[in-house]
C-alpha cells in the first residue's frame, strides 16, 4: 500500500515537470514565431506615398517588393534586384521542397506594372533572392545577370543562354539610361537557428551545375555575394542586400541614396556594427537610406509586410541602432512597405 502510495506520488511529480516543460517549450516556441518589432514605432519613417502618376523625364522611381527585391523605373526602362515574388511558408521552407508559383509572380508583375523591364541583378543565390529571377526573366524577357551560381539557376529552369549574362566585377553594364556596376561583397555572417547553420559548406561553395525545381531550399548554395552601384544621369544609387562589408570597398564612392540590408544587424557584436555603419553609410554619405531585408519573408507579398520573426531577427533594434546612427550624421531614412513607390530624384 505504502509502496503504490509513492509510485503514485512518483507519477504526479513526473506529470506536473513535464507539464511545466511543456508549457515553457510552448512559451518559447510562441515568442520564436512572432515578429521581432512593431512598424508602428516607425510609422513617421513610412512615406505612405505610392506614386502612381507617369514618371517624369530623367526622374527614377523605386517600388520596394520585399526582402531585397528593388524595382527601379526611368518610365523608359525598368531594373529589378532579386524578384523574389513566391515566398514560400515557413512551414513548406523547412520540410518539403520549393518552388516558383507562377501564379504569384504574374500578379505581381501586374501589381507592380512590371511592363519594360530590361534587366534582373541577382544579388546571392539563396533561394529568398534568386529563386524566382529565372521565371520573372522568362516572363518579361529581361536578362538575368548573377554569379555562376545564379546562372546554374537560370539553366535548371530552362532560361535560355541568350537571356542571361554572368556578373563582370567592376564592369558597368548598360541598360537605357542606367549603369549598373556589380561589386563583390559578402553575406551576413552565419548563424544558427534550430541547431541547423546558413553557413556555406566549404567544400560546395557555388551551384555547381544547372539546378531544376522542386529542391529544397538549402539547395540554394550563396555561390558569392554582391552589392550594386547604379548610376541614373548624375544621381548614384548603392544595393546592399546583406549585412557586412569589405573594408575599404567603399572609399572612392559616394552615393544619393543607399539600400542597407539590416537583417541580423543588431545580432552582431558591438565592433561589427559600428564598421558595419561606417564602412557603408558614412563612407558612401547618402541623403537617404532605406533599409531593405528586414520583412518575414515566409508571408506573402499580397499582404502587408511584417518584421522577420524573432526566431532569427531583433528588427526593433536593428532599426533603433540605425537610427541612432544616422539621426546623428543627420540623413534621412524611410521604410517602405510592400509595392510602395516613391520618387527618388
Ligand atoms: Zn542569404
Amino acid at each position: 500500500m505504502k509502496e503504490k502510495k509513492q509510485w503514485m506520488c512518483f507519477r504526479k511529480q513526473v506529470w506536473i515537470q513535464l507539464s511545466v516543460i511543456t508549457i515553457f517549450i510552448l512559451f518559447g516556441l510562441d515568442c520564436a514565431f512572432r515578429s521581432s518589432g512593431d512598424l508602428r514605432l516607425y510609422e513617421s519613417y513610412i512615406p505612405h506615398e505610392n506614386q502612381t502618376a507617369a514618371i517624369k523625364q530623367g526622374k527614377v522611381r523605386v517600388t520596394f517588393l520585399g526582402t531585397t527585391s528593388i524595382l527601379l523605373d526611368d518610365g523608359e526602362t525598368q531594373i529589378l534586384t532579386d524578384g523574389f515574388f513566391t515566398r514560400p511558408s515557413l512551414w513548406k521552407t523547412a520540410f518539403s521542397k520549393i518552388e516558383s508559383d507562377q501564379g504569384i509572380i504574374l500578379s505581381v508583375l501586374q501589381k507592380a506594372k512590371i511592363n519594360h523591364l530590361k534587366g534582373i541583378f541577382v544579388c546571392h543565390s539563396h533561394y529568398d533572392h534568386v529563386m524566382d529571377a529565372p521565371f520573372v526573366a522568362k516572363i518579361t524577357n529581361a536578362k538575368l545577370y548573377g554569379s555562376s551560381s545564379t546562372i546554374n539557376v537560370g539553366i535548371g529552369s530552362g532560361l535560355n543562354k541568350e537571356n542571361m549574362e554572368l556578373f563582370q566585377l567592376g564592369k558597368p553594364v548598360k541598360l537605357g539610361k542606367f549603369s549598373v556596376t556589380v561589386l563583390e561583397s559578402k553575406h551576413t555572417p552565419p548563424f544558427r537557428i534550430l541547431g541547423k547553420t546558413n553557413a556555406t559548406d566549404p567544400n560546395f561553395p557555388n551551384i555547381s551545375s544547372p539546378l531544376s525545381q522542386p529542391v529544397k531550399a538549402l539547395d540554394y548554395i550563396e555561390g558569392g555575394t554582391f552589392d550594386f552601384l547604379i548610376q541614373h544621369g548624375k544621381n548614384k544609387i548603392l544595393i546592399k542586400s546583406s549585412t557586412n562589408y569589405v573594408t575599404g570597398a567603399f572609399d572612392k564612392i559616394n552615393v544619393d541614396v543607399l539600400f542597407l540590408g539590416i537583417a541580423q544587424y543588431s545580432l552582431q557584436p558591438l565592433s561589427f556594427q559600428e564598421t558595419y555603419y561606417n564602412q557603408t553609410v558614412k563612407k558612401l554619405k547618402p541623403r537617404l537610406v532605406i533599409p531593405i531585408h528586414w520583412d518575414n519573408f515566409f508571408l506573402p507579398l499580397a499582404k502587408p509586410l511584417e518584421p522577420n520573426l524573432r526566431l532569427g531577427d531583433d528588427f526593433d533594434s536593428n532599426m533603433n541602432l540605425l537610427l541612432q546612427r544616422t539621426s546623428k550624421d543627420q540623413i534621412q531614412v524611410l521604410l517602405l512597405q510592400g509595392f510602395e513607390s516613391i520618387d527618388l530624384f
